[in-house]
C-alpha cells in the first residue's frame, strides 16, 4: 500500500466525529488480513462484477474499501441482505466492453492476466493506462459519473502495481 492511501485513511479516522469510539480496522492490517470484499458483498448494492473486482449499483467500479468501522446491531438499520440475485450491472451489460478494450486482453473469463497487463503498462508507460488508469475499468458504463480523473487513476494503477509485485515477490 502507498504511504500516501496510509496517511490518507488515518487522516479520515482523526478528522471524522463518530458517534463515540468505534474499533476501526484498515484492509492494509494483516497478515491475516481482513475479509472487506465479503462483508461488502453481504450488501444488496455491490456484488463481484464479470470483470472481477465489486462493482456498485450506482459507482460501479469506482468504490474502494478504505477501513470498516464496527457497530452494535442497534446503532444499524435493518437492511436486506444480498440475495445475490444481480439487477443491475452486468447482467443488463449486453456488450461488456470491460473484457473487450484491454490492449493485452489481461481480462477474460478465466480472470485477471497480471503479469500480461504489467508488462503491457512496463513497455508502454506512455499509454492510456499507463498515464489515465486502466481502460477497461474505465469502458464500464456504470457509475460513469464517478469515475477517477486520470492523474487520480494513474495514482491508483500505479499503487496496485506495486502492491501486487510486492505480494508476489517479483521485481517491476
Ligand atoms: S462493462 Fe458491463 S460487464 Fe463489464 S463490469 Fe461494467 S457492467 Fe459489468
Ligand atoms: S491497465 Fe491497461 S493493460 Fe492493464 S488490464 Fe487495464 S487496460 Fe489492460
Amino acid at each position: 500500500m502507498s504511504p500516501l492511501m496510509f496517511e490518507l485513511s488515518q487522516l479520515i479516522v482523526s478528522c471524522v466525529r463518530w458517534p463515540e469510539q468505534l474499533p476501526v480496522v484498515f484492509p492494509f492490517q494483516g497478515p491475516p488480513y481482513f475479509p472487506f470484499v465479503s462483508w461488502a458483498s453481504r450488501t444488496p448494492d455491490i456484488i463481484a462484477s464479470t470483470m472481477g473486482p465489486s462493482i456498485h449499483r450506482d459507482y460501479g467500479l469506482w468504490i474502494s474499501y478504505r477501513l470498516a468501522l464496527f457497530l452494535r446491531q442497534d446503532q444499524v438499520e435493518q437492511q436486506s441482505e444480498n440475495t445475490g440475485i444481480l439487477e443491475f450491472g452486468c447482467i443488463t451489460c449486453d456488450t461488456q466492453p470491460c473484457l473487450n478494450t484491454c490492449p493485452v486482453n489481461a481480462y477474460t473469463s478465466d480472470g485477471f492476466d497480471r503479469k500480461s497487463c504489467f508488462n503491457y503498462l512496463d513497455q508502454n508507460a506512455e499509454s492510456e493506462c499507463g498515464t489515465g488508469g486502466c481502460l477497461a475499468r474505465r469502458a464500464c458504463p456504470i457509475g460513469e459519473n464517478y469515475r477517477y480523473l486520470p492523474s487520480q487513476a494513474q495514482f491508483h494503477m500505479n499503487s496496485f502495481e506495486r502492491s501486487s509485485r510486492q505480494f508476489y515477490q517479483e521485481e517491476s
